[in-house]
């Protein structure tokens, strides 16, 4: 096999099949990196899979319960045994509109995300109702220079 530009990197998972979670997320490039940071520093987990989909919670909310989107959540269950499903949000996120949608009045637009986080988790509950279903909003400070990640009970 011919090697171009070829770069060793470690593989931490030899031999290893099942991990810890699954997070899902939107596919916007300003929340992903502090969402792992976040994961990996609140649940002290590194072993997750971690699938992302224009509004995270709306392509559940939208899927059909077999295409890819519910993929994201049934390969890692079915095929990596995880006990925890992460779902994750985010303020101003295209997907829906975004915060103009809202009027700039970020209460409502988190109002709004907790409803389809709970109906996500719903969907994922009734197919999976073993697994703990994790609900995550990251929302912006007032200076919109830091992310704050709120947990819904
Ligand atoms: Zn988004």
């Amino acid at each position: 096999m011919e090697r171009r530009n070829m770069q060793k990197m470690k593989f931490n998972f030899k031999g290893i099949h099942h991990c810890a979670a699954v997070v899902l997320t939107c596919i916007d490039f300003r929340f992903w990196r502090e969402t792992i940071a976040f994961i990996e520093e609140k649940f002290k987990i590194k072993d997750f899979d971690f699938p992302s989909l224009p509004g995270s919670a709306k392509a559940i909310n939208e899927s059909n319960g077999e295409d890819v989107s519910f993929q994201c959540i049934s390969v890692p269950v079915e095929l990596h045994h995880v006990q925890k499903i992460i779902i994750v949000n985010h303020e101003d996120c295209g997907a829906y509109g975004g915060s103009e949608k809202f009027g700039g009045n970020s209460a409502e637009e988190q109002k709004f995300h907790e409803k389809e986080l709970r109906k996500a988790k719903e969907k994922i509950s009734a197919k999976y109702s073993g697994k703990e279903v994790i609900m995550l909003y990251a929302r912006l400070d007032d200076a919109k220079t830091e992310v704050e990640f709120i947990e819904f009970n």
